[in-house]
């Protein structure tokens, strides 16, 4: 079968796992530490904390901003529940801003528009989620400086955009944002199986962040409330969770990481020979914006449908029959029965609806064969 994405384990990857399981720490060990600190180094953050998921990230990122009962979060239609969730589950209330249609990231005209309306309604986003979808990066600096004027904090959703970057800056620096966050599962950039990363410039956001990863508990003798009645003391601060990644994971992590530049070249390299092959067919590529490096987590075709006689469905079918698991990224959110259940409705984001009739994830990931390639190629 060929996934629209897959991990790609070398040899130094086993090697590296094998390491750990043979070593004292399974958690809390030293290859969190040195993971980390990767991390902040190759994104050019301060700090970074891993964690279990890229969704208990984003819930540990919206815990830190503050998102509270009763606050409004604003992400994109065209998104995995993730994006919603954190702040679902801060008890805030989400909304949407469509997309544009040719880069299929957050429209940032439609951002405007909608904060004055919000403004004169006093209904304002306390905070706003962008995607960078598919490993482009979105109109970060153009997002800042509304925040500036409409008062929200930034949270950049980069699932799918380790190793992006937007005018020569990385992905994850927080060089326009507040926070970001980055998920390790399987199909994205680099794996650890499962996992994520938060990565931040601000001491207080990263602090919260590691309390509540640490089931709520301070270890920093600095912060104690009472003195320190023996050496394994630490105080119970608040409630918090344990979103942990383990060592084992770290480790695989540390091993793939050391081939980021690799993967991003190949995966922009596979959709460039799509991009070719593909030249005389009724099918548009998602448009990359020059000041911008995308690290192609997706390649995503839009299908001319006034010059086909095959419907969507029909289309994907013939790819699954041939084993080959295209996908599309992704419904419409908001046409969720979870959210149509709170009254949005359709025609509210055509762009992104649009975008979930006519686009198709196809095959890219580090690894992909010659002959697997030209299997996609001819039966498109
Ligand atoms: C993968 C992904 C997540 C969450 O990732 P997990 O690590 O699977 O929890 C969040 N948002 C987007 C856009 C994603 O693609």
């Amino acid at each position: 079968m060929i996934p629209y994405s897959k991990q790609q384990i070398f040899q130094k990857d086993i090697f590296f796992v094998n390491k750990v399981l043979k070593s004292n720490f399974l958690s809390k060990g030293p290859m969190i530490i040195k993971f980390e600190n990767k991390i902040s180094k190759f994104v050019e953050a301060k700090y970074s904390v891993t964690t279990n998921s890229g969704s208990s990230a984003l819930h540990l990122a919206c815990i830190a901003l503050g998102v509270k009962k009763g606050d409004i979060v604003w992400t994109v239609p065209n998104t995995f529940a993730a994006s919603a969730n954190c702040a679902l589950l801060c008890g805030a209330n989400v909304d949407f801003v469509d997309i544009e249609k040719d880069t299929f990231n957050i429209d940032v005209i439609e951002l405007e528009k909608k904060l004055i309306i919000a403004k004169k309604k006093n209904k304002l986003p306390k905070l706003v989620i962008p995607v960078h979808h598919s490993g482009q990066p979105v109109e970060q600096k153009k997002i800042w400086k509304l925040s500036k004027t409409f008062n929200f904090k930034i949270l950049e959703d980069a699932s799918h955009s380790l190793g992006a970057s937007h005018y020569g800056e990385k992905v994850g620096s927080c060089r326009w944002s507040d926070i970001t966050v980055f998920s390790f599962h399987p199909v994205k950039i680099i794996t650890t199986g499962e996992g994520g990363v938060i990565t931040t410039n601000s001491k207080l956001y990263y602090d919260k962040i590691k309390q509540f990863r640490e089931n709520g508990i301070i270890f920093e003798k600095k912060k104690f409330i009472y003195k320190s009645l023996h050496p394994g003391y630490y105080e119970h601060h608040s409630p918090g969770y344990n979103y942990r990644m383990s060592e084992i994971s770290a480790a695989l992590g540390l091993s793939q990481l050391t081939r980021i530049k690799q993967i991003i070249r190949e995966r922009n390299k596979i959709t460039e020979e799509y991009r070719k092959e593909l030249k005389s067919y009724p099918v548009t590529f998602q448009k990359i914006r020059r000041y911008n490096l995308s690290s192609f987590h997706l390649t995503v075709i839009k299908i001319d449908f006034k010059k086909t006689k095959k419907k969507f469905n029909e289309i994907f079918e013939i790819f699954r029959k041939k084993k080959i698991f295209v996908n599309l990224h992704y419904m419409p959110l908001h046409l969720s029965p979870f959210f149509k259940k709170r009254g949005f409705k359709k025609k509210q984001f055509p762009v992104a609806e649009n975008y979930s009739e006519v686009a198709l994830s196809i095959p890219n990931y580090p690894g992909l064969k010659k002959k697997e390639f030209f299997l996609v190629i001819n039966i498109i």
